[in-house]
């Protein structure tokens, strides 16, 4: 099964060190301590647990004491124990700040003169994040206040980057994050804490020391490889760059895999989903997407690749070196709104760029429900993936609703809003295709579209500005509609550009909704921010003469992540109105 040799339960050589009281191992960044993905459990101890059932035969759940836990993308040594009888020592050294715990983090901005220092604050949990408290004597302690002692010895400095060596003597919650970031120097690559752009959170526990539980002598676990980290240090962030470079790519390629374990090992719930998604991967330029057994990948045409061609076969062997069954490519225009033939061979091969084809139609499964995909049928593949949580929203507050899915392209939305209970569906779509093609994924997903459910379900070729006009003249009501527009849309009729009219849009959306309906609204223009989306939106309710009660934030996936401190690009929001 190619799943389970992309992401296997556990790799071998990360067993740091075995006997019959420790397990201790090698984390690799993006492996999370506590369970992160709905569709399975893909933490650390999970994924321990079913390695070791796997490699000894065992017939149940193996015991593993939990002790200290990691950040998900810091890499480096975590110790379990394999009995229940090491674990008071363990805790007990925990407890005393017995364990000589040592971390290497790649930082920028360290003042010159550091050489040897001891970093001393007192830290306060504020929801995900961590701040240092001043003035503590005066506040008495109180308050969750925990004070955090790093001591830090600078190891190598290029330019205003430096590796430093770093001994926790307490064990607070981003501890050495934060205090780095306190003194100037946050960790390179750290979303929360204004780390400078880099592949990966720089920072790896690289060795633990304390008494062994049982024979009582000292046990010194290393993680030396902190290559990673020098080698940002010695060249600083690679952008670009990183396609010239094998060591690099691999470890980014690598790092994106285990960010999505959860979402490979899903037992087939889900088996389509973003693998790599540009500077959020820290591969710039370059979206891959999970098909069954088959790649996308999707190059964004621009310098990256053009004066460059070995780049884009070295990315390509690699991904299919991963183990997929074959690899289709797709370049993307630089910009969305330059029409093209979205089936030219130069830009959309229809055979795989890379090992064998995929059949004509792939029934690719989101949270169990199917769906159809073409991936050698122009630039576009029948599913948008940036969507999955939207869907799953959509399911939850379908039922016995009225759903209009506007611009519903091959209604994925309408089929889960079915799925879901919706008492109707419409879909508008200007293209007859894309309805089609709708018909074909209500029939994958089993929603009958004949006898009594033919009016339940319809399907509307035409303008949705037209569409929703004369809905509303003609006084018909939804509870619930979708907005998913393109960034640009031209019709004879109309020129859409969502930058400047989606309170327009939204406007007449709302102009259909019944009392207390919602519309989910996504907008996935780069160029316009969130702020500047709630506020179309909500310009766009008061354009109607309705009032707004709520605008909620919609979550984006975990296999969409954002650039190092950007907004994602997909914004959605959930309205409410009265
Ligand atoms: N919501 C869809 C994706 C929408 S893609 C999903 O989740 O799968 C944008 C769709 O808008 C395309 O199918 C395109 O045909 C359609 N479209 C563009 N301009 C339109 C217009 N003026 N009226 C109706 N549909 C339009």
């Amino acid at each position: 099964m190619i799943r389970s040799c992309v992401w296997p339960s556990w790799r071998p050589e990360h067993v740091l060190f075995e006997d019959e009281d420790l397990f201790a191992v090698h984390k690799p960044p993006g492996v999370p301590s506590q369970a992160a993905q709905p569709d399975r459990p893909d933490d650390l101890v999970t994924r321990l647990k079913l390695f070791l059932m796997e490699r000894d035969g065992l017939a149940r759940e193996p015991y593993l004491g939990i002790h200290q836990r990691l950040d998900r993308d810091t890499s480096g040594v975590i110790v379990f124990t394999k009995r229940k009888s090491a674990n008071a020592s363990l805790a007990e050294q925990f407890e005393r700040r017995e364990i000589d715990k040592r971390y290497v983090a790649a930082v920028r901005g360290l003042p010159s003169h550091a050489r040897e220092t001891v970093l001393v604050d007192h830290l306060r949990r504020v929801e995900d994040h961590v701040e240092v408290v001043r003035g503590v004597r005066a506040l008495g302690g109180r308050g969750g206040i925990q004070r955090a002692v790093t001591r830090l010895r600078v190891r190598a400095r290029t330019d205003d980057r430096a590796i430093v060596d770093l001994v926790l003597e307490t064990g607070r919650m981003h501890q050495a994050r934060v205090q780095l970031a306190h003194v100037g120097a946050p960790v390179a690559g750290d979303p929360i804490y204004g780390g400078a752009p880099a592949p990966r959170l720089m920072l790896h526990a690289a060795s633990i020391a304390f008494l062994h539980p049982r024979t009582g002598k000292r046990v010194v676990i290393a993680d030396r490889d902190t290559s990673a980290l020098e080698a940002w240090v010695a060249r600083g962030d690679l952008g670009a760059r990183i396609y010239d470079d094998d060591a690099a790519l691999d470890a980014a390629m690598a790092l994106a895999v285990e960010r999505r374990w959860g979402l490979g090992r899903s037992d087939g719930k889900t088996t389509a989903f973003r693998l790599i998604n540009e500077d959020g991967d820290a591969l710039p330029g370059l979206a891959v997407d999970v098909y069954g057994e088959h790649l996308v990948a999707q190059i964004y045409a621009s310098e990256i690749w053009n004066d460059h061609p070995a780049r884009r076969d070295r990315v390509l062997d690699r991904l299919h070196a991963l183990g997929f069954r074959g690899v289709y490519l797709k370049i993307r225009p630089k910009q969305a709104n330059v029409l093209v033939d979205t089936r030219r061979e130069d830009i959309a091969p229809a055979s795989p760029v890379r090992g064998e084809a995929a059949p004509e139609i792939v029934t690719i499964h989101e949270e169990g429900t199917p769906f159809c995909a073409r991936l050698s049928d122009g630039l576009s593949t029948g599913i948008f993936l940036d969507q999955r949580q939207n869907r799953r929203l959509l399911r939850s507050l379908a039922k016995g609703a009225r759903v209009a899915n506007v611009f519903s392209y091959t209604c994925a939305f309408s089929v889960v809003a079915a799925l879901g209970g919706a008492s109707r569906t419409v879909s508008v779509d200007a293209a007859v295709v894309a309805l089609l093609r709708g018909r074909e994924n209500f029939a994958a997903a089993g929603v009958d579209l004949d006898g009594g459910n033919a009016s339940l379900h319809t399907f509307i070729a035409e303008d949705a500005f037209s569409w929703l006009s004369r809905v509303h003249a003609k006084g018909d009501a939804f509870d619930l509609v979708v907005l998913d527009p393109p960034s640009y849309s031209s019709t004879k009729k109309r020129r859409f550009v969502a930058e400047s009219d989606y309170g327009e849009l939204v406007a007449l959306a709302v102009r259909v909704l019944a009392p207390g309906g919602k519309i989910i609204a996504c907008c996935n223009h780069r160029g316009v921010s969130r702020t500047k989306f709630r506020r179309m939106v909500h310009a766009g309710v008061r354009m109607a003469g309705r009032e707004l009660l709520q605008q909620k934030d919609l979550p984006d996936g975990q296999d969409f992540p954002p650039p190092l401190g950007k907004e994602p690009f997909m914004k959605s929001v959930l309205v409410t109105v009265r």
